[in-house]
């Protein structure tokens, strides 16, 4: 074959399967078109998950009659003006191409009317070619509606994904946009059928629309730093600990307006939730982040979903730390919430539990009261189970201190510490709170002046296997860096001469083989990651044990000291370390209300 030119129809299929990959990215454009508009009132009307229609209706400026057919050619864009406005991105849109990609590849029918003219222009395109044009009746705005998506591209539309998945991005994409432009009236139909809309009238209600009362009366907004003045802003909302998700999709980013998928950035927010969420948990967060549009490149791709900052690290740090002051600063008790408890304190099976029991409360719906039942490590179940805890309003701490006063009650099945405090009484999981109590400590010394010896009278020579001397060797100045002082001491043994202050109490073999078996596991992380990890797995061996009968004083201890930590709630690893049953809820079990 020679070569040809491809006809400018065939050259902008092939350029609109970058842009309009499937009915959600239409949805992606037009709504995107609209914001860049101004509109105050955006309606987005979809059937059959947008492959049979797509409209987009919208009170935004509008396009003058004569830049309409304008509108639809390739690279055509009122956004952009030169090479320098190409740094300088403030609108969504910007590359001109929407909407050629999109009328060459459906059916297109677009009303518009600036406010300037006194009626509006209908223009019909079939494949990317004007079929009529004409003057309509039409209210300030434009009205897109695209049919029969893909039907010139077979190929195409055999690959599309069901009108469920289609529907499900849809929903998620326009509800996303609700979010970032709080004060637009938007609404959504499939089928006719209202799914989605909101009021135009401020975050907070924007916030009840999309995830709900419950869920929006727990989110924290971000606060900033007194004087931070800093060019990248972060602004928007984090979830408590408390609410946590088996994957990442309930974290949402917007960069300048934009709404960005950055890997990146997610891990940013999930960072700043570290030890308070259980591992493979995920929280809800809404990040705006502003910035200079010269420091933040957009055009990385067609889709628009993707950006390039200048200074990542600078963008990441900005993240994480914001939502990690929001979260230490605020951290309410996490409440039982009545005979849920089971999704707060669900434990499951746990593997550093030496007689091997699982304590598991169960919630008795209807019957009489709280049920402690006790099951053997072999018949526990498995997974954990951290279902979101049902939201309560926050008890007020007292007197700024981030938990109340408690007194110490007595223990139940030589795991839990009964306490009485303000409202009721709260349930402190002994093994989770002391984990907490000494991995603050580590790292309060670690910061302040590095973490105090204990010197051992004689020291305890430890023998290992010699893939774990040699895991242990490789580490050595880990664990001398946190506390412990270990010597090779011969042929595939160590002579431990100090353990960490904080935990002298712990058996030196003991340490050193957890140590190891973590390290073991891990998958060579950086060497500050490995160091965070030996402290909390030192942390994890050294505390008391489910199991473990306390004295009245030992547990008044533990309770004190738990009252000093920052992050109270929950241990490192994000299991919580206290419940708290309301007097309200115990008069309610025992019908007195
Ligand atoms: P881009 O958004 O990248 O500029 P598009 O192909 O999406 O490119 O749109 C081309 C042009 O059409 C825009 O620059 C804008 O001037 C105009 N336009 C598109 N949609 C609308 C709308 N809903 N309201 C007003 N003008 C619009
Ligand atoms: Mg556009």
């Amino acid at each position: 074959m020679s070569i040809r030119l491809l006809s400018d129809q065939l050259a902008s299929q092939i350029a609109a399967g970058e842009v309009v990959e499937r009915p959600f990215s239409v949805v992606k454009e037009l709504l995107e078109n609209a914001l860049d508009a101004g509109a105050h009132k955006i309606n987005v009307d979809i059937r059959d998950g947008g492959r049979r229609m797509i409209q987009a209706a919208d009170d935004g400026h509008g396009i003058p009659a004569g830049e309409i057919e304008t509108a639809f050619l390739r690279h055509a864009t009122s956004k952009l003006q030169d090479a320098d406005g190409l740094s300088n991105i403030h609108t969504l849109g910007f590359r001109g191409e929407a909407l050629a990609a999109i009328a060459s590849v459906s059916k297109l029918t677009i009303i518009s009317r600036t406010e300037a003219q006194r009626s509006g222009v209908r223009l019909q395109m079939d494949g990317g070619k004007k079929t009529a044009r004409d003057t309509v009746g039409a209210p300030i705005g434009t009205i897109i509606s695209v049919e029969n998506l893909f039907y010139n591209m077979p190929a195409r539309l055999k690959f599309l994904k069901s009108t469920r998945t289609e529907k499900r991005l849809i929903d998620e994409f326009v509800t996303r946009y609700a979010l970032a432009y709080p004060d637009v009236r938007f609404r959504l139909t499939h089928n006719g059928r209202v799914t989605f809309q909101t009021s135009g009238s401020g975050i907070e209600e924007t916030l009840i629309a999309v995830y709900g009362a419950e869920t929006a009366r727990d989110l924290l907004p971000l606060t900033k730093e007194e004087g931070d003045e800093r060019p990248i802003k972060v602004t928007g909302y984090s979830g408590q600990p408390s609410r946590h998700w088996s994957n990442r999709s309930r974290m949402t980013l917007f960069v300048n307006g934009r709404w960005v998928r950055d890997s990146n950035l997610t891990y940013a927010v999930t960072q700043a939730y570290h030890t308070l969420l259980p591992v493979g948990r995920f929280p809800i967060a809404l990040i705006f982040i502003e910035m200079p549009t010269d420091t933040v490149d957009v055009n990385v791709h067609p889709a628009k979903t993707e950006v390039r900052f200048r200074e990542p690290n600078a963008v990441f740090g900005a993240v994480q730390k914001t939502v990690r002051r929001t979260l230490i600063a605020d951290s309410p008790i996490r409440d039982s919430g009545g005979w849920t408890v089971g999704a707060n304190i669900n434990v499951g099976a746990r593997s550093d539990n030496p007689i091997g029991w699982a304590g598991r409360m169960e919630p008795q719906t209807g019957q009489s009261n709280l049920h402690l039942e006790w099951q053997r490590q072999d018949d526990a179940l498995p997974t954990p189970d951290y279902s979101p805890a049902p939201a309560q309003p926050p008890i007020p701490a007292l007197g700024g201190q981030k938990l109340p006063i408690m007194r110490v009650v007595g223990q139940i099945g030589a795991a839990y510490i009964i306490t009485e405090g303000p409202d009721g009484m709260y349930l402190l999981d002994q093994h989770a709170a002391h984990e907490r109590i000494l991995y603050e400590k580590f790292m309060a010394e670690r910061d302040r002046d590095g973490i105090a010896s204990q010197r051992l009278m004689a020291g305890t020579a430890v023998t290992l296997s010699p893939p774990h001397a040699t895991l242990l060797n490789e580490n050595l100045d880990i664990l001398n860096k946190i506390g412990f002082v270990v010597e090779p001491f011969g042929p595939n043994s160590f002579m431990v001469r100090a353990v960490p202050a904080i935990i002298s109490k712990l058996d030196p073999t003991r340490g050193v083989t957890a140590v190891i078996e973590d390290l073991e596991q891990g998958d060579a992380p950086l060497q500050g990651k490995i160091e965070d990890k030996i402290i909390l797995r030192v942390c994890k061996s050294a505390a008391v044990k489910a199991g473990q009968t306390l004295s009245h004083q030992e547990m008044e201890a533990m309770v004190q000291q738990l009252e000093a930590c920052r992050s109270p709630h929950t241990c490192p690893h994000g299991r919580p370390t206290l419940i708290h049953l309301s007097v309200a809820q115990l008069a309610k079990q025992f019908g007195r209300i």
